[in-house]
């Protein structure tokens, strides 16, 4: 129970209030869909959160809780389950036009419970703020497996499976215009392709509609520094796709 608490206050949620039925968007069918977009999640109930002058709740931050709730809870993989502190669910803005995909969390990550906040967030971190000129909390950060695998091992095929659902509940909630990946694995799951992240990154791709980056993990470039410049170039794909400034 202390475990679920800890996920659900690391991943946003400060209260669990009322229920009610929330509209969710299939992944890519555009920021605003038109009503016959929408479709409703089959009986989700999801925990709404009242402003803090009780104005009304944003519902796409009540759908991501109620996900997350659902995260919190899942044992669909004993090995991760045993070796998790808590569920890292993810963190941002519901209503990112950019979000980052990583692979899994981390030893720091399992700690705090939220993804990238290691010596690879930091990284990530000065990409989102001093290269793109955006601020962290402005973009959703998420990654492709929600526990930490033992040992920081590559997710396996099944566990990357089993965690597919919540990924795709993510992006039909916050609905996105941009997905950079990070590294092979998340660009090779989501892409559902064997190709290299050497041929992947340098151009983008579509996912449902999203335009996708693929790029390498902050990690590699961590112990490959060569590899900066490829990232920083992939990076300034992604700002004109998006029509940011040049940096
Ligand atoms: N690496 C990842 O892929 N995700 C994290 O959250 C941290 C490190």
């Amino acid at each position: 129970m202390v475990q679920r608490l800890e996920s659900l206050r690391a991943a946003g949620v400060t209260h669990l209030g009322r229920v009610a039925k929330v509209a969710m968007a299939a992944p890519g069918s555009g920021r605003n869909p038109a009503p016959h977009a929408a479709r409703v999640v089959h009986g989700a109930r999801v925990a709404a959160k009242e402003g803090p002058g009780g104005e009304a709740p944003d519902p796409r931050a009540a759908a991501l809780t109620e996900v997350a709730q659902r995260v919190a809870a899942c044992t669909r993989c004993a090995v991760l389950v045993r070796n998790r502190t808590q569920t890292v669910f993810g963190t941002g803005s519901p209503h990112a036009r950019l979000v980052f995909i990583g692979e899994a969390p981390g030893a720091d990550e399992d700690r705090l419970g939220e993804p990238f906040i290691g010596r690879a967030g930091q990284l990530l971190t000065d990409i989102i703020v001093k290269g793109m000129k955006l601020r962290r909390q402005d973009v959703y950060i998420l990654n492709i497996l929600k526990c930490r695998p033992p040992e920081n091992r590559t997710p396996l095929p099944v566990e990357a499976a089993a965690c597919r659902e919540y990924l795709d509940a993510q992006l039909a909630v916050i609905q996105p215009e941009f997905i950079c990946c990070l590294g092979a694995c998340a660009a090779q799951h989501l892409l559902g392709t064997d190709t290299s992240i050497g041929r992947l990154r340098g151009h983008m791709h579509d996912y449902q509609g999203i335009k996708v980056l693929c790029t390498y993990h902050p990690a590699y470039v961590l112990r490959n520094p060569a590899a900066k410049r490829q990232v920083w170039d992939d990076i300034q794909i992604l700002m004109a796709e998006m029509g940011l400034p040049p940096a």
